[in-house]
């Protein structure tokens, strides 16, 4: 697992574009900035680990374009402590980075396959999320419940219940809904029954399954 200086450059090269293309928190910029992304892929793909752009990983799967993941990250405004759930921990890329933001973060992955890789790969960097489980994410993770946070790193038909019931008062749902094309929406808990939602434009990514393994 080596991380020469090209890589380095190359990531500082991907920072600069990310920030062009409007991420302004400077925590989330430094996190980009800080992983080492190409150990996240598989090692064919390792020249385009520092493009903005989305690649396959195992089981069908993708680690999300690195614009997409600062966007994501920022929409959830993290604060070192928060207790973080993110659905879809897919290559653990997204985990390191709300690791490396101070975060607790609690992770679902429905792909056996990419549960056990990312769940033996993070440790060996570094990151130690406080519990990578592999399960639906459509239900959540009651038993941790509540979070400061929720992120979806796939693209949701609709939103889950259970996710908008396991937020904190004031707590932020961060979800890509659609089919074919995702809005990015955040829901802002409120109250017990009361949540603010915006909308931040469309995003393509995998979808959330359901019913599967
Ligand atoms: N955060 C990941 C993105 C991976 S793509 C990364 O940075 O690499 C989305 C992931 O969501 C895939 O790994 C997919 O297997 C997973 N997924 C799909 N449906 C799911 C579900 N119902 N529950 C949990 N994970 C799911």
């Amino acid at each position: 697992m080596k991380d020469t200086f090209k890589h380095k450059g190359l990531r500082q090269q991907l920072v600069n574009i990310v920030k062009n293309k409007g991420i302004t928190d400077e925590a989330v910029l430094k996190s980009i900035g800080k992983i080492p992304r190409h150990l996240f892929m598989d090692s064919g793909f390792l020249e385009h680990a520092y493009q903005d752009k989305a690649f396959p990983i195992a089981a069908d799967q993708t680690i999300s374009q690195p614009y997409t993941v600062a966007f994501q990250t920022e929409l959830l405004q993290v604060k070192k402590g928060d207790k973080i759930l993110e659905i879809g921990t897919g290559s653990g890329y997204q985990t390191a980075v709300l690791c490396d933001l101070g975060a607790k973060v609690y992770s679902i992955e429905r792909q056996l396959e990419l549960f056990k890789k990312t769940s033996k790969f993070l440790p060996k960097l570094g990151y130690r999320a406080k519990k990578l489980v592999f399960g639906d994410g459509y239900k959540g993770l009651k038993e941790e419940a509540p979070f400061d946070s929720i992120i979806v790193t796939a693209g949701a038909p609709f939103v889950p219940k259970p996710l908008l019931s396991q937020l904190k008062i004031g707590g932020r749902l961060v979800i890509p809904v659609g089919d074919d094309v995702q809005v990015m929406t955040l829901f802002i808990r409120k109250g017990t029954k009361d949540f603010e939602q915006h909308e931040y434009g469309e995003f393509r990514f995998v979808p959330l399954l359901e019913d599967k393994n």
